[in-house]
């Protein structure tokens, strides 16, 4: 900067910058020679004259590099001095910040007159003019000291700025850095401060107060979220009435929760694992379609830990080729339908409930499902009268915390379904998945599994989750890992004379069969 300033620099320079300029710098000088001295006096007691002049030598310039920082600090929050960007008639332009602090101090403390003032700052022009910018100058230098923040103000905004994004946070608010920033800006405007975060700053109260930025994973509207509480208290409500009249009334082996849960033809996760760094990650799938048509599963399942033994399964075909009627029966934990869309309605919710589902149980159970409108009309039919089948219906949006096959099951298939898959897609390349007849085969073998008794603990797990039954599960292991994971001694398949490689462990006999042999292996 000083190469800009063509000005004689005034003799006197060197003393006025020794001069302090207020109590507190007085004070830092003081304590400097203070010290100097102590250190000094106490080396020339001992004979080490040199070594006393070494040390104070190294005081003063540690004392002199920190008031020079301190400079550095006040004029970083100007704006730096530019003389090609000046304007001749505003004050501003004419000198930068620390030198008109300079030309103020010459004025007031040291009492220089106007005319010598001018003598070295000659840009000042006349007297008249100087004393105007000299006297505006000074209100401006007054009110940015006013409205500099103090450590106090800093740590009252970030307390301020940690509460308002707090709340921001419960209520399901969206919050970015420019939103930090600008709320800093206001509590800062609150006290009286001017202040400007910088993206350091942010980045910084992020790191005090443990924020980070994420996925979003559900977004909900306004209304749902006013809702929340009234759905909070209609869900202790029907634990506390709904479920416990059930319990009284029915045994736990004759209720059963009924849903339906869409599962893509072929089961993938959206991840894989890569070499790291890699921009465009491609994987194969068997048939693309089969990622956007779907299927439906209608499940029960009974709080006593029981699969119901047929499984309603919608599947995504407008019409059905007439030789499917050969192999419709093959499946016996299915029951098939299909519609043009893949999804129930409430024709086939009454279709499953009089042909599937009432000839099975016996008199007197109950029956727990959501508020899908599709159930309304199968709720009125004569034949639930006569079998005295007792409906009780979840509230609307309560399904995620009330619902048994939504809280724990629905999870389970779907994970056995994408191990298997996954399974097959490396080592059984030819076998199509998302054919027809193998998807059936596949989830007519997972259905088998799943009703082995061994993973009654796991449907209770399900109704435990809703809070229906109060009695913790004993431990299980999950059907995908127990079915997958093949004990080192059993790596072949268990038929005779077949030697093929092991695929899939039985649940219920803990046979281990190869691919092919293993779809036929049915309990
Ligand atoms: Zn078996
Ligand atoms: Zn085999």
């Amino acid at each position: 900067m000083g190469k800009h300033r063509w000005a004689k620099k005034p003799k006197t320079e060197f003393t006025t910058k020794k001069q302090p300029e207020n109590r507190t710098d007085d004070e830092n000088v003081l304590r400097n020679c203070a010290q100097v001295l102590q250190v000094a006096g106490r080396e020339l007691a001992r004979g080490k004259s040199s070594k006393a002049i070494k040390q104070a030598k190294d005081i003063l310039i540690a004392a002199t590099e920190k008031e020079a920082d301190l400079n550095r600090n006040d004029d970083s929050d100007n704006e730096i001095f530019d003389p090609e960007n000046r304007h001749e008639n505003d004050e501003k332009y004419l000198y930068s910040s620390s030198q008109w602090r300079k030309i103020i101090r010459l004025r007031d403390v040291e009492k220089w007159p106007l005319k010598r003032i001018i003598h070295y700052y000659r840009k000042l022009g006349s007297i008249e003019r100087a004393r105007r910018y000299i006297s505006r100058k000074r209100e401006e230098l007054k009110s940015v000291r006013r409205t500099k923040m103090s450590l106090e103000d800093f740590e009252h905004i970030d307390k301020e700025v940690a509460a308002v994004i707090k709340k921001l946070d419960e209520e399901s608010e969206f919050i970015h850095d420019d939103i930090i920033s600008e709320i800093a800006m206001r509590a800062a405007k609150k006290i009286g401060k001017k202040f400007h975060p910088s993206a350091n700053w942010v980045l910084s109260f992020k790191k005090r107060h443990k924020l980070c930025s994420r996925h979003i994973d559900v977004l909900v509207s306004n209304k749902k979220i006013e809702d929340s509480d009234k759905l909070r208290k209609s869900i202790d409500d029907f634990r506390k009435k709904n479920f416990s009249e059930m319990k009284k009334r029915f045994a736990d082996d004759n209720v059963y929760n009924i849903d339906q849960t869409g599962i893509k033809l072929e089961p993938i996760g959206g991840r894989t694992i890569t070499l790291k760094g890699r921009k465009r990650c491609t994987r194969k799938i068997q048939r693309p379609s089969a990622l956007t048509h779907s299927i439906t599963l209608h499940i029960a399942i009974s709080a006593g830990g029981k699969l119901f033994p047929k499984t309603f399964l919608v599947l995504h075909e407008k019409k059905l080729p007439r030789k499917f009627s050969t192999i419709r029966n093959k499946f016996k934990y299915l029951e098939i339908r299909n519609t043009s869309s893949g999804l129930m309605n409430s024709n086939l919710a009454i279709d499953w409930v009089k042909n599937v589902f009432l000839p099975k149980i016996p008199k007197k159970c109950a029956l727990l499902c959501d508020s899908w409108n599709g159930f309304d009309k199968m709720k009125r039919i004569p034949a639930i009268k006569r079998k005295k089948l007792f409906i009780d219906t979840i509230p609307p949006g309560t399904t995620s915390q009330l619902q048994p096959l939504d809280l724990f099951f629905n999870k389970q298939i779907k994970e056995f379904m994408k191990r298997m898959s996954n399974q097959i897609r490396l080592y059984h390349k030819k076998f199509a998945i998302a054919k027809r007849g193998n998807l059936l085969a596949l989830y007519n073998l997972m259905l088998s599994r799943f009703s082995a008794p061994m993973f009654c603990e796991m449907i209770k797990m399900a109704w435990f989750r809703s809070g229906y039954s109060t009695a913790h599960p004993k431990p299980f292991s999950t059907p995908a890992k127990f079915c997958f994971t093949i004990p080192e001694d059993k790596l072949r398949c268990d038929n005779s004379r077949c030697r093929k490689e092991s695929f899939i462990l039985c649940a219920h006999c803990r046979k281990t069969k190869c691919f092919s042999h293993g779809l036929q292996h049915i309990h």
